[in-house]
């Protein structure tokens, strides 16, 4: 069996010597990373974006609102696009995404996430590591899922945010789907109908996949980061199992809440419950000043 070398001085040194130790890292990223980041469901930003929809319908959060069952299209969009242009299209550059990503240079990586906004686009990561497995806000799909394909229109979207009146967007602007003329609608998984998986969701699948039995051994970090419990299945779960599988693994939670962890992995398990957007900035920080010193 490997040994680890890291430290506990604090969490930021804890995951940078970790990090360092490491010959490969699989980060799943959760709400609460671009949360941590700033970009979060709730309060201001909520309350600036929507105040007609939370006044008409007293919605708590962006989550119960963009769950709602629009009475129609109309309002289905003038709700979505302004979704869309605040959590994808304007979306800012996360300074936890930059510095995670930086401080991955040097590691084998890829990256699983349940988030559908921009925040690795924009933090500039090579997307061939990235498998967004909930969909992307910025994506649209067939309502009826009567093909596999997802489309992208900004422009569209930008333009139903300008022209909506009352709550609603002109008829004209409500897009179609090209094969079987149903409504599109945004391509995001569904508790109940799933979501259309395109020929590019697929290709993401299979990196991962491929990434994963590349480093069955060895010292592998699976780096749980602002998961929460609503989907476990695709994160936390299998991340648990593979732990498990690899007993040179190591399973390292960051959240400021902390989960049960099972029996069996407890041993090979490290919880960071400070704040995710510290951590890692001072974490990269610490890898940083070290790739200084020994430089
Ligand atoms: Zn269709």
């Amino acid at each position: 069996m490997s040994t680890w070398n890291y430290n506990t001085n604090s969490d930021s040194e804890t995951l940078a010597s970790l990090i360092k130790d490491a010959d490969a890292v699989v980060v799943g990223v959760g709400a609460g990373m671009s949360a941590s980041d700033g970009f979060t469901y709730v309060g201001d930003r909520f309350k600036k974006n929507f105040p007609d929809f939370i006044e008409k319908y007293g919605w708590f959060d962006m989550l119960q609102a963009s769950l709602f069952d629009f009475p129609t299209t109309e309002e289905y969009w003038a709700f979505q696009s302004r979704f869309v242009k605040l959590n994808y299209i304007d979306q800012p550059v996360g300074k936890s995404y930059v510095a995670l990503k930086e401080m991955l240079e040097h590691t084998p990586y890829f990256v699983i996430t349940t988030n559908a906004d921009n925040a690795f686009y924009k933090a500039d990561y090579d997307m061939d590591k990235v498998f967004y497995y909930q969909g992307e806000y910025a994506l649209m799909q067939c309502s009826q899922f009567c093909h596999n394909e997802t489309y992208r229109d900004d422009e569209m979207m930008l333009k139903m945010v300008e022209q909506q009146q009352d709550m609603k967007v002109p008829y004209d602007l409500i897009p179609f789907c090209p094969k079987c003329n149903a409504k599109l609608e945004i391509n995001k998984r569904n508790a109940e109908k799933g979501m259309v998986e395109s020929p590019h969701f697929f290709e993401q699948k299979a990196r991962y996949e491929a990434f994963l039995n590349e480093h069955k051994s060895g010292k592998v970090i699976y780096l749980e980061i602002g998961v929460g419990y609503t989907t476990p299945q695709f994160i936390k779960h299998p991340f648990w199992r593979f732990t498990c599988q690899n007993k040179d693994a190591k399973f390292v939670t960051m959240n400021q809440k902390s989960y049960r962890i099972p029996d069996d992995i407890k041993e090979q398990s490290i919880a960071l419950t400070d704040d995710i957007q510290t951590t890692i900035v001072k974490a990269n920080h610490i890898l940083k000043e070290q790739q200084h010193v020994s430089n």
